[in-house]
């Protein structure tokens, strides 16, 4: 299925191949849900915080009542396993709004600033202020939690938001029963269905932030975009994240980590394994273990619409098109002398993809070095930790990455040296279930930061304000200009910025300069 300029879009079931409904990417009037924004956001500005966490509790309860119907939505358009769904989309979102419930209040209050000891008498602060409307625009691998969890940290923030889900998963049936039974503030979040011209014609509107989740080449375009009209863009990209395994582990324990890191969610995170480096001391041992375990995951090719008692391990992939670069990446490795330890192109085409492990890999291959964003695991040996340091750093993407060894101190040590927004010790991708922790990439993977502090902060305007209070003084740096204020400011300059302060200077200087601007002013 080629997506690409086609007006009608197909969404389709790809578990099954069935055609589910049809959305439109159709440009015209997406100024309309600029001006409902507008309107909305009035209202937004005006609701206390509490009001507002009161409407992000709609959500959570909606997301309560209806978790069954979310993941059926879900698993309709992304072929995901149910767990994997359970733990990332529904899961998260409780998580994310109970964390934010306690971060909302606290970030947005104003601010107390300190003050230089030369504005005595002044005070200053910080507003944390909306933007105006906010774009978040999505990719598929996570349908729902990409698309509510911006959405609402943005509105916590006073915005009203437009969400652009991506064309391969819009999850259409979950907006409309979403919007008609949670009771959440209307049109505060409008979610408009469309591709990558609806998405281009809702960034020409000028949104006052852009907040994408997408591939390098789309996040390279969309910043172009913005900063053509120089809109703030947070841009959430790809990853090539590397795990690397040391001698020291607890065998059983790693192997199982590192299976669930490469292969949840069918290897469609950003933030998966793709490269492992394990130590050659027990190369053997561990990767003989985590090929012997792979093999037995319970993969999607049992035939899911038949309602087996047991969820599988691994769900379909969602995408044709990335099927195919998951199997070109597999072909080129092998064509480069890549070994097969398990899964590989078992039906060319096929949704239904096998966890595949490849050792033998090296960086020239596609499979270590760009983005493959599928089930696969890319294995390479290493002996020393210098040697693991610069291979993992050997990479274009700076998203994710982790450590496994019992020794914390080189646990941390390597946790120091690895080029990535994110990074994990002794475990994996796990960070990122931490709603306190900001997430972001380095590198090509993307530019600043989300959840932490900064998921709310980055939608606001951060509003530096002084307040002086009206007490008479005319400030020694107004007009005119004269020597004798120049000479005061510079003793003020030399009493205070010296290695030790001449503290008697400075409040002689300092007393002489609060008179002169009233005696020198502008008469
Ligand atoms: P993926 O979903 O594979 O990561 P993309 O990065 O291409 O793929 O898409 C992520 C989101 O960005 C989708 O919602 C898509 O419609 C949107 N998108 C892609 N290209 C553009 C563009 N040029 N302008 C606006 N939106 C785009």
């Amino acid at each position: 299925m080629d997506i690409q300029n086609q007006t009608v879009i197909p969404v389709e079931n790809p578990i099954n191949g069935k055609v589910l409904y049809e959305i439109n990417d159709n440009p015209e009037n997406v100024a309309s849900y600029y001006k409902i924004a507008d309107e909305v956001q009035q209202k937004i500005q005006a609701m206390s915080i509490k009001e507002r966490i009161a409407e992000v509790d709609k959500i959570n309860q909606y997301v309560l009542d209806h978790s069954d119907f979310i993941l059926d939505c879900i698993i309709a358009e992304t072929g995901k396993a149910r767990t994997d769904a359970f733990a990332a989309e529904v899961f998260e979102v409780g998580d994310v709004i109970d964390v934010y419930k306690k971060l909302a209040p606290k970030l947005l209050k104003d601010k107390n600033i300190d003050m230089p000891v030369f504005l005595m008498g002044k005070k200053c602060k910080q507003y944390f202020e909306p933007l105006g409307t906010v774009l978040v625009i999505t990719p598929w691998n996570f349908p729902f939690y990409q698309v509510i969890v911006p959405s609402l940290l943005s509105f916590l923030a006073g915005n009203a938001t437009i969400a652009k889900p991506s064309e391969v998963t819009p999850l259409k049936p979950l907006w409309d029963h979403f919007f008609a039974n949670s009771g959440f503030m209307k049109d505060a979040i409008q979610v408009v269905f469309g591709g990558k011209q609806v998405g281009a014609a809702l960034i020409q509107q000028r949104p006052h932030k852009i907040h994408f989740t997408g591939s390098v080449k789309s996040g390279k375009i969309i910043g172009k975009l913005a900063a053509e009209q120089l809109i703030p863009v947070d841009l959430e990209l790809g990853g090539k994240d590397a795990s690397i395994v040391f001698d020291d582990i607890n065998m059983e324990r790693t192997v199982n980590g590192v299976m669930w890191g490469a292969f949840t969610n069918a290897g469609q995170n950003c933030t998966g394994i793709e490269r492992l480096y394990v130590q050659e001391t027990i190369y053997d041992k561990f990767v003989n273990e985590l090929v012997n375990k792979t093999k037995k995951l319970r993969t999607s090719h049992i035939d899911r619409d038949t309602k087996s008692p047991e969820d599988c391990d691994m769900g379909t992939m969602t995408a044709p098109f990335q099927v195919a670069i998951v199997e070109e990446h597999i072909e080129d490795a092998l064509a480069k002398g890549a070994k097969l330890l398990c899964g590989g192109i078992t039906e060319k085409g096929s949704m239904h993809m096998l966890p595949t492990i490849l050792e033998n890999c090296n960086h020239t291959m596609k499979i270590a070095s760009e983005e493959t964003f599928g089930p696969t695991v890319a294995i390479m040996k290493f002996k020393t930790e210098a040697e693991a340091i610069a291979l993992a750093n050997d990479s274009i993407y700076g998203l994710g990455g982790s450590v496994w060894t019992k020794d914390l101190a080189r646990g941390e040590r390597v946790a120091r040296a690895i080029k990535t927004g994110n990074f994990c010790i002794n475990n994996h991708m796990i960070n990122e279930a931490n709603p306190y922790l900001p997430f972001g990439g380095t590198k090509d993977s993307g530019i600043g930061r989300f959840k932490g502090e900064e998921g709310i902060l980055t939608f606001c305007n951060h509003k530096s304000v002084l307040i002086d209070k009206m007490s008479g003084i005319i400030e020694p740096h107004w007009y005119p200009f004269t020597n004798t204020k120049a000479q005061l400011l510079r003793n003020l300059m030399d009493s205070w910025f010296q290695k030790s302060r001449n503290y008697i200077k400075f409040a002689i200087n300092g007393l002489k300069i609060d008179s002169i601007g009233t005696k020198e002013q502008i008469k």
